[in-house]
């Protein structure tokens, strides 16, 4: 089966990777990729904003099953207009990615079906939300109600800085993202990620991960995309992951079929494991990055076949996915400057050589000269990803092959994992 992949990130690579190890893969397209994607399938120029073309794409290379990566063109409705045309898709609606791109759409959801989250309030007005939140004690949550490409919510600590944060948003910091916001309680607690994978009934778990969103060691600095991540994450007990599915995921997507926007793809909950147990920060609409990465590396079943299950409402009548038994870490090299001025053109090399013991590099930004030379092309460049009997050995193998890397115009954080590594040297 030919399948076309949209994106062009380290999760992406990650998703390739493993889609082209199926042997239900026939020739893999990625729009538009990457270097490192392209050593799985072929790259091509597609604007995923223009349906028609994919479809027209999709027609021309016999495509049997595509699969969206990142959630813009997921909210944009490309799933609906490519099923529209009879394709088989791994990928929410338009109406079901508004759980990731509504915020208050997903709050409210969660009210009707007590689903454990945040107390909130929606507003409409700068005037409304100032007034609401008289109704909060510090800290206090305050998120932009669309895309915001993560640099939407801002955890206040004070009543001075949520005020800020309110005028920010309508303002127009967000754009139309921002015509609407959520005021959120502030919740206590470890954050972990927890995915499931679902095709509108059937709902399977598909593993757990922790992020670190901070730029630098000891989670200080700015907010990123994610410097590094761990799978699984021990935080999430058995017992916990019964309750998180039990309590959020599967009536999540009970609700959701019941309300008319039933949910196919991978449903990714961000959660705060709290004193009164674990609450819904947010739902994302696709695999996390870099947690895809994570998760690949465990994965031991097909991907192609759980991913066209669940695009074919099959999810059912298949084994349920296997993951190793161990701990995959990945370590985000990024250029310096990012996340606000990322200094592009620097060149990479090692990568051969840091895979050699069994780590995998997964590019994200980087490109490829014609003279061969790989070089940095974004603000997250590679994603050195290794795997361990513990959180402290995968640590250990990412970095070793990390060392092995030559990015002198680069940099990553040194502590990934630093919570599991501290707990399981008993501290
Ligand atoms: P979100 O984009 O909704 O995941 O929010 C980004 C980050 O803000 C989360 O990963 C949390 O660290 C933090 N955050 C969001 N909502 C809350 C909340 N209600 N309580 C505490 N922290 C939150």
């Amino acid at each position: 089966m030919n399948i076309l992949l949209l994106g062009s990130g380290g999760r992406e690579h990650a998703l390739a990777w493993k889609l082209a190890q199926s042997p239900s893969c026939g020739k893999l397209f990625a729009a538009p990729g990457n270097p490192g994607i392209a050593e799985h399938g072929a790259c091509v120029a597609l604007d995923a904003a223009d349906h028609a073309a994919v479809i027209r794409f999709c027609e021309a290379e016999r495509i049997g099953l595509v699969v969206i990566g990142p959630e813009a063109p997921l909210v944009d409705g490309l799933a609906d207009s490519l099923r529209g045309a009879g394709f088989a898709v791994f990928g929410p609606s338009r109406a079901a990615a508004q759980l990731e791109g509504s915020k208050g759409f997903t709050k409210d959801l969660c009210e009707r079906a007590g689903i454990p989250t945040a107390g909130y309030v929606r507003v409409t007005s700068e005037a409304d939300a100032l007034s609401a939140l008289d109704g909060f004690s510090v800290p206090v949550v305050i998120k932009a109600d669309g895309l915001a490409a993560g640099k939407g919510v801002t955890v206040a600590m004070t009543a001075a800085e949520a005020e800020a944060a309110v005028r920010d948003i309508f303002a127009g910091r967000f754009g139309a993202a921002g015509a609407e916001a959520v005021i959120e309680e502030f919740l206590e607690g470890e954050e972990a990620s927890f995915f499931a994978l679902t095709d509108g009934s059937t709902i399977v778990p598909f593993g757990s991960a922790q992020d670190h969103k901070r730029v630098g060691d000891g989670d200080t600095g700015p907010n990123t995309g994610g410097m590094g991540a761990y799978s699984p994450a021990p935080v999430l007990t058995a017992l916990l992951e019964g309750e998180v599915m039990a309590r959020i995921l599967t009536p999540t997507v009970q609700a959701m079929a019941d309300e008319g926007y039933p949910y196919s793809g991978v449903l990714y909950a961000g959660l705060m494991l709290t004193r009164a147990g674990p609450k819904l920060i947010e739902y994302n609409c696709r695999f996390g990055d870099p947690e895809c990465q994570v998760l690949m590396m465990r994965l031991e079943s097909d991907l192609v076949e759980i991913l066209f299950a669940c695009a074919e409402s099959r999810l059912a009548a298949i084994e349920q996915p296997r993951f190793l038994d161990e701990t995959a870490l990945t370590v985000v090299m990024a250029a310096n400057g990012y996340p606000d001025t990322p200094e592009k053109g620097g060149r990479i090399d090692g990568i051969p050589a840091a895979e050699a013991d069994g780590a995998k590099v997964f590019h994200a930004g980087t490109a490829l000269g014609i003279d061969g030379v790989l070089t940095a092309n974004g603000g997250r460049v590679l994603n050195v990803t290794a795997r361990g009997g513990s959180v402290t050995e995968a640590q250990a193998k990412a970095y070793q092959a990390v060392d092995r890397i030559a990015f002198p115009t680069g940099f990553c954080r040194r502590d990934i994992g630093w919570r599991e590594v501290a707990r399981e040297a008993g501290e």
